[in-house]
């Protein structure tokens, strides 16, 4: 067994997608909504028999665990190899050479420098003096040394460069050092750490690999310097999508089947370790449509604890705007007093969190109070900012039932009629939400793409998998001339009829493109279910193909025919028209003894009897007369071919 066999043969695909999404059983399979594009109908499906996972929605693309995995984290087959090795437990012992060493990715190595900053931060938070105060700090903060441990926080030492120095003499480029964030290069001789004399908690990705950190002033009392401090954009770190916590979270959100996302690295440490471990945050960034997107693999129900200081204030509506948009169900812990998470956990208790979060605001409610705080209704300037900043919420709601009631109880607290205010309402025009276009589909080089022929042999095969007897309305004469991969699978079912799909799976074993796309269309069979008419829809999808191919040469005779005029050639010229004619002539009568063999195979087969004899019979025949307009369409590409005035030529020569 080699290292890609042996990684599969120990991990489950269900537990390994579930890991980046929720999944629901389907029948024998599991599905969701596809993470790779945007949709409201689960289309995504995963076969723990089969150990692969397809989306018949919008990308209609699939494969097996790796595949899976360099998708949902954007990154090369390598690196997807080395997070399944690790998750498997499987060494890569054939990858251990020189050459090996050697070539390692670019985010193999930024990942390392990023896990070593990891470890240089914890050792100084451990020994250095004023690591020492950090972690005291930390510790008054709530914060036990347990927690400190297992979010790996350190401190990043008061120095110019005693990180990048370290990181040098462990014989890493001064560029790679750059690319990872850990320090700045300015001019050609500048080369600094970025963090210094900061407090460093690392964030992580989804496997709970480091890829960047936010640094926590401490210790320094430069007024000038930011209080927090992030990892620009990089190759592993990209603030825009990055959640601190996910690593820890994600599992508990997908349990608990809500998501509390909050503001700061320590607000989300203290959820944590006081139990609510279903929580995140953005660390200093607003919440972005691609936050929102990972959120919802896992949940699509989300607790909002956002500041509501003025500044705050802003963000938050448009973070609830947001995730309104995205379909959420959304709640707000309104944080006020200048409190946050972390220290009403630290003097409140866990109690007092936990029932901040199960009494968490509907949207419309927390707007509602948000509105009138500060201010008094009875001056009649309030009373028109109230109005104000609540009708074009209310005039969103698209439940008029809803939308009545939070008028009415406006109308009450401000003491208007709430005919007036629906006045108001209307004259209110729909805001245009210029969110960020979404970019959802990760780059990821594209397959060949499959020719119509292509398609209709797989839709074929598929049938004979809904309905093994439908084999004996193909001859393998027909199946012969199949391109595709479909052939192999055609020609095992024709020489046995009854193999089941495990024996049909274990003879094409040799061929691993032939049995991904077998995988693929059992799959799809499982997923489709039962088809309506399956017997007539395969005999259309036979004569489609049949018509297909017959289009097809006579198009390609058409051009020859067309060269050949060029080239003045006219002896080849006689054979091709006399060829085209045949084609032209046989597609006729090969859809009439279709339609004689289709009765007959019928009369064999069917078990409804006549009715559906004479409706197939009355279809062909339609068929038929397509086929015959198809004729005039050929000779019509011949004229065109030919060009109008040769033809005339060409047509006396020939006759
Ligand atoms: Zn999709």
């Amino acid at each position: 067994m080699n290292e890609i066999e042996e990684i599969k043969s120990r991990l489950n695909i269900v537990d390994v997608v579930q890991s980046y999404l929720k999944l629901e059983k389907a029948g024998i399979n599991y599905r969701a909504c596809c993470p790779f594009h945007s949709e409201k109908t689960p289309s995504f499906f995963v076969s723990p028999a089969r150990q692969m996972w397809h989306c018949f929605g919008g990308c209609n693309e699939g494969g097996d665990i790796f595949k899976f995995v360099m998708k949902i984290e954007n990154i090369e087959f390598i690196d997807a190899l080395r997070i399944l090795a690790n998750r498997a437990g499987v060494e890569l012992k054939s990858r251990q050479g020189d050459a090996w060493q050697k070539n390692k990715s670019e985010r193999q190595i930024l990942l390392n420098l990023c896990e070593i900053g990891t470890r240089f931060f914890e050792a100084y938070l451990k020994k250095s003096a004023k690591g020492k105060e950090a972690n005291e700090y930390l510790l008054k903060r709530g914060l036990t040394q347990e927690t400190i441990e297992a979010w790996r926080i350190g401190y990043a030492p008061e120095a110019w460069s005693h990180l990048s120095d370290f990181l040098v003499s462990r014989g890493y480029k001064r560029e790679d050092i750059v690319k990872s964030g850990l320090a700045i290069s300015k001019d050609q001789n500048k080369f600094f750490d970025r963090f210094r004399s900061r407090i460093i908690f690392p964030i992580r990705g989804f496997n709970g690999e480091t890829i960047g950190f936010t640094g926590r002033i401490f210790g320094n009392t430069d007024e000038n310097e930011a209080k927090y401090l992030n990892t620009p954009n990089t190759l592993l770190y990209d603030k825009s999508q990055a959640l601190f916590g996910i690593d820890k979270a994600k599992l508990e959100i997908r349990k608990s089947d809500f998501c509390i996302l909050v503001e700061g690295n320590v607000d989300c440490i203290m959820s944590h370790q006081a139990g609510l471990k279903n929580c995140i945050a953005v660390s200093g960034t607003a919440l972005t449509p691609q936050h929102l997107r990972i959120i919802k693999r896992y949940s699509p129900n989300l607790v909002l604890a956002f500041d509501m200081d003025e500044a705050g204030n802003k963000a938050t509506k448009k973070g609830v705007a947001l995730a309104q948009k995205m379909e959420f169900n959304t709640k707000i812990i309104p944080l006020t007093d200048e409190k946050d998470p972390a220290d009403i956990i630290l003097h409140e208790g866990e109690s007092k969190w936990r029932k901040m979060i199960e009494t968490a605001k509907p949207v419309n409610e927390f707007y509602f109070e948000l509105a009138l705080k500060n201010k008094d209704v009875n001056l009649l300037e309030d009373k028109k900012k109230i109005i104000a900043e609540l009708l074009p919420i209310f005039k969103k709601i698209g439940n008029a039932v809803e939308q009545s009631y939070w008028l009415n109880k406006l109308a009450i607290m401000v003491r208007v009629e709430e005919q007036d205010l629906r006045k108001e309402m209307e004259k209110i025009k729909d805001e245009e939400d210029n969110f960020e276009v979404m970019n959802i589909s990760p780059k990821f080089k594209e397959e060949v793409p499959k020719t119509k022929q292509d398609l209709l042999e797989e839709q074929i095969v598929l049938f004979i998998l809904l309905d093994r007897d439908n084999i004996s309305m193909l001859s393998s004469e027909i199946v012969n001339n199949f391109t595709g991969l479909s052939k192999d699978i055609l020609l095992k079912i024709i020489e046995n009829p009854k193999i089941s799909n495990d024996e049909l799976l274990a003879q094409l074993k040799d061929s691993p493109e032939t049995v991904n796309l077998l995988n693929y269309l059992i799959l799809k069979s499982e997923v489709e279910g039962e088809i309506d008419d399956l017997k007539i829809e395969l005999e259309k999808c036979v004569r489609e193909r049949h018509n297909l191919i017959n289009k097809n040469s006579r198009r390609d005779l058409a051009l020859k025919i067309k060269e050949c005029e060029a080239s003045g050639d006219l002896e080849t010229l006689q054979k091709l028209l006399e060829q085209f004619n045949s084609l032209t002539k046989n597609n006729k009568k090969d859809n009439e003894n279709q339609t004689q063999k289709n009765i007959k195979d019928l009369e064999l087969i069917s078990s409804e009897g006549e009715g559906l004899v004479e409706e197939t019979a009355e279809e062909v025949s339609e068929k038929e007369g397509q086929a015959t307009g198809e004729n005039k369409e050929a000779n019509q590409e011949v004229v065109e071919a030919q060009g109008q005035d040769e033809s005339q030529e060409i047509n006396n020569q020939e006759i």
